[in-house]
């Protein structure tokens, strides 16, 4: 497990926004240098926790059609379908459940006509049942790191302590902090009111 302290959180939350913000934004938004920010996104590449920088397209401004795939299959036959399903353009996610009535679960996007005939483009031997169903309305959450549920271990912004799991997250001025407990919170707060007041 990568050990990720506040600026790394920080540096990430703000490329997961936009992964185009220039490490100068990001240098002056995080309160640090440029040369720093610079070596903490390299440190995270090569640690492989920033996989790429990519961009994110609204499939329906694009006449995109979105559904899942559902397929119920004998165990033997899964590894073959999902490396088949790999390989077409249209899954777009591809997920192998422990759940022996689903085994596959995929979410497909492009043409419909040509999401349906999936069916027809996969090997179906031992397949028990396989259904597409169209999405309706996608909700869709950012992907900012589940800070509550992940094992990262934080620093708290206010006395330093180190913390995993259950941290208080807090904005100010648009910039995540996190801390130990809400009374940090509480005195962060108020010397970072103070600290406005006097600037
Ligand atoms: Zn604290």
């Amino acid at each position: 497990m990568v050990e990720l302290d506040n600026l790394d959180v920080r540096i990430l939350t703000h490329l997961q926004n936009n992964s185009r913000k220039s490490f100068q934004e990001i240098a002056k938004s995080c309160l640090t240098s440029i040369p720093t920010v610079k070596s903490r996104v390299d440190r995270l590449l090569e640690l492989g926790v920033i996989s790429k920088f990519t961009i994110d397209i609204d499939n329906t401004k694009l006449g995109i059609t979105e559904a899942l795939l559902l397929v119920n299959a004998k165990p033997g036959a899964i590894g073959r379908i999902t490396e088949e399903l790999r390989e077409l353009e249209e899954v777009k996610e591809l997920y192998v459940t422990s759940d022996s009535d689903i085994a596959v679960v995929s979410r497909l996007a492009g043409d419909m006509k040509r999401i349906l005939a999936i069916q027809d483009r996969i090997n179906l031997t031992d397949v028990n049942n396989i259904r597409i169903v169209s999405v309706k309305n996608a909700f869709r959450k950012d992907a900012t790191i589940p800070l509550a549920s992940s094992s990262i271990t934080l620093t708290c912004a206010y006395c330093d302590r180190k913390m995993t799991g259950d941290a208080v997250r807090k904005k100010f001025e648009d910039k995540d902090y996190f801390f130990c407990c809400n009374t940090c919170q509480t005195e962060f707060e108020k010397k970072y009111t103070k600290l406005l007041a006097n600037a």
